[in-house]
Parts: C-alpha cells; structure tokens; sequence
C-alpha cells in the first residue's frame, strides 16, 4: 500500500497518495541507510552542493537523499558545527529544483492548513510527532548535543515552519514516515513542479 495522504482538494473527499511508482522510486533513491553506508559524501558531492546553494557546506555527515543522476537532493549535517555551533537541521534541502518548488508550496499558504489541521485532527498529530522523534533519533545517531535536546526543526512537532525542513525529511527517510513532508512531495508532483523519476539539474558547462 502506498501511503495515503491526507489533503483537503476543495470538497473532494479523495485522498491524495503518491503513486505506487513514485513512492516506490523515492524509497529507491534515498541515499538513507541505517548503517549509514549508502550515505557518503564524496568530494565531487560537496562540489556539487557548494554549487547548488552558493556556498561550502559546513559539518556534512552525509548524503541522504539523490537525484536520478546521482546529484544530491538533500545533505546530512552534523549536530554541531566544526566551529563549535548546535545545528538542528539534521536534514537540508540542497537540489534547486526542490527548493524552488518547497518554496512555490509555502507561498500557496499550505503551510497554514497543515498547521491547523495539526490541531484538529488527532492521527495526524500522532504521526507528526513520531515524525518528530524519528528525526531526533537519526539526529542523535551522529551525536548528542546538549543544546538541541528535544528540538527537531520545521515547526515539529506541533506546527509546520517549514516544507524545505519536511521534505527533506520524507526524501531521506522515504514515505510513511513524515505525513507532511510526504503530502508537500505529493502536492509537488501534482503540481508538476517535482518528477521523482527524472533528473531535475540544471544544466551548467561542464569543468574542463
Ligand atoms: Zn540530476
């Protein structure tokens, strides 16, 4: 079974899910693995990254989730700094693509509905808070750090902050584990702004 998310569509009672296929090719292209195996940066990744947000990437623990093409989507970050700052976002979006389309979905105001939602429906708040505790402890995984203790990022676990924070979240950890950050994917794909299946990159002259 796909997971079925939860989206009101206007007075359609359908629940919105992601495709069998696209649920599938997520699962497939997170680079998550529990032992963390599967999730190396490699020094063309962090060139890559460096690209894409403009900027070196500081205190990468690793790469969690990729493109079709190998590119990174999202970059794992250590709970603290090499200079010593606490960082709680465990999960950051890095592909423009996704970002872009992160940001399209906020400025629609979904962010709003979620969040009342969040407050109105108890299941979902149930989910969205285990949601909240998986990401702690992936984050604790890579070390403890007394400052963050029991802070997630995205407005977890009671609000929604964020969606480039929830989205990362599902593409690391694949579907069924954050219901928001998989109802922004599905609401994406939907969108045509987000294809799972196709490399997104942007074409750029190749180093020579
Ligand atoms: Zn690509």
């Amino acid at each position: 079974m796909p997971p079925t998310l939860n989206v009101p569509q206007g007075g359609d009672e359908a629940p919105l899910t992601l495709t069998e296929q696209a649920a599938e090719q997520l699962r497939r292209r997170g680079g998550y693995a529990p032992d963390g195996s599967a999730a190396e940066a490699s020094a063309e990744d962090l060139a890559e990254i460096e690209w894409q947000l403009g900027r070196a990437p500081r205190g990468t623990a690793g790469i969690s989730a990729r493109c079709v093409c190998g590119r990174p989507w999202v970059v794992k970050t250590e709970p603290r700094l090499p200079d010593g700052t606490p960082f709680p976002t465990l999960y950051y979006l890095t592909h423009p693509a996704i970002t872009a389309a992160a940001s399209t979905l906020e400025a629609s105001g979904v962010m709003k509905d979620m969040s009342a939602r969040l407050e109105t429906d108890p299941e979902l708040r149930a989910a969205y808070g285990r949601a909240h505790e998986d990401y702690l402890a992936e984050r604790e995984r890579l070390g403890f750090v007394e400052q963050i203790h029991g802070i997630s990022a995205g407005g977890m676990p009671t609000r929604v902050k964020c969606l480039h924070v929830l989205i990362a979240h599902s593409l690391s950890a694949g579907p069924g584990i954050n219901p928001l950050g998989d109802e922004a994917i599905a609401l994406a794909i939907r969108a045509r702004q987000f294809d799972p299946s196709a490399c997104q990159c942007i074409a750029r002259p190749v180093a020579g």
